[in-house]
């Protein structure tokens, strides 16, 4: 979608008066001393989609069978109402059915150790089987496939340490989205068994509080103890860790928060803009739309983006699997 014909769109703003306070309450409670060690267990441990229970957990770890499966899922739904997208989402429905299909063969292999991972030959073979297991399609992608193919261990290796530092600038162009999907694998199966005392205290609001990535976007919540709830959602590992609503999650600040959206994309998606820091994030909300996926839903809403740099906001976090690398 190019930029004029975005600027044909109509904009619909919400000013943070207009959010539920009450929502914004509960959620600024949690802010306040929340320990990333509840003092019992959670039923919603290892299933971030169900919705009962009492306790709020500050950090909700993926489902032990994956997410890939429901991802390929939604992307497919993308790409059939996104037809200006939809040969990207279809590649992208096409990569999460894979993932799938590698999920079990990766548990197997993962390290105890998270920072073992780069190293590891484990997720190394994952990418050969993604880029194996991949229909090449296009001239594009089947010369980005064979790059892969030709590559040395040691060239794997950096790949993967770049993506994990979220140093993705320094990465062939393309690359990127195939190397995040080797390592979001591995790392969704090794976050998905962690026990709650294995999870470090965050270092900051905007990273992982398990491997230090950037989240790809916040999820409202549905149901039970979490209903109404924000968690960002880890662009790598796909923990989720809450968050307060109606406050930046990089300045903090809760004087200027604005919500942007964009007519004929729904109602689920938003972008939460700070006036203080002018940065944003996106905003999906699952009691609008249960079947969000944070990573499909994330490229759907692409035009959000655009409209967000015309406004000048400077995104937080990123989806590695639309990053074209450098
Ligand atoms: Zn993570
Ligand atoms: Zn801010």
């Amino acid at each position: 979608m190019n930029r004029s014909s975005m600027r044909s769109k109509s904009r619909m703003i919400w000013h943070s008066n207009a959010i539920d306070r009450t929502a914004a309450a509960i959620s600024g409670k949690m802010a306040h001393g929340a320990s990333i060690y509840p003092p019992t267990s959670h039923p919603m441990e290892n299933n971030p989609f169900a919705g009962s229970g009492t306790e709020i957990p500050v950090v909700r770890l993926p489902p032990t069978d994956g997410p890939f499966r429901h991802r390929a899922a939604r992307f497919r739904q993308w790409a059939d109402s996104r037809s200006s997208l939809a040969g990207y989402l279809n590649l992208m429905a096409d990569l999460a059915d894979v993932q799938h299909g590698l999920w079990e063969m990766a548990a197997a292999t993962l390290p105890r150790d998270r920072s073992g991972q780069p190293g590891n030959p484990g997720w190394r073979a994952t990418l050969r089987s993604i880029v194996d297991r991949l229909n090449p399609g296009e001239a594009g992608l089947a010369s980005l496939l064979d790059r892969i193919r030709r590559a040395t261990d040691e060239e794997l290796a950096a790949w993967g340490g770049r993506v994990l530092a979220g140093d993705f600038d320094r990465i062939e162009a393309g690359i990127a989205p195939l190397v995040t999907a080797a390592l979001q694998v591995h790392m969704t199966s090794f976050a998905s068994r962690l026990a709650r005392e294995e999870i470090g205290p965050a270092q900051s609001g905007t990273a992982c509080p398990v491997c230090g990535s950037l989240p790809v976007a916040s999820l409202l919540q549905t149901g039970g103890a979490v209903h109404g709830l924000r968690y960002l959602v880890c662009g790598l590992c796909g923990c989720e860790w809450h968050r307060p609503r109606v406050q930046c999650i990089d300045c903090g600040s809760g004087k200027d928060v604005a919500y942007f959206a964009i007519e004929g994309l729904g109602e689920a998606v938003k972008a939460e803009g700070c006036g203080d820091c002018m940065t944003y994030v996106k905003i999906m909300d699952r009691d609008k739309d249960a079947a969000i996926d944070p990573f499909a839903d994330d490229i759907a809403s692409l035009a959000l983006d655009i409209l967000m740099a015309e406004e000048g906001y400077r995104r937080l976090g990123v989806n590695p699997l639309l990053l074209p690398g450098g």
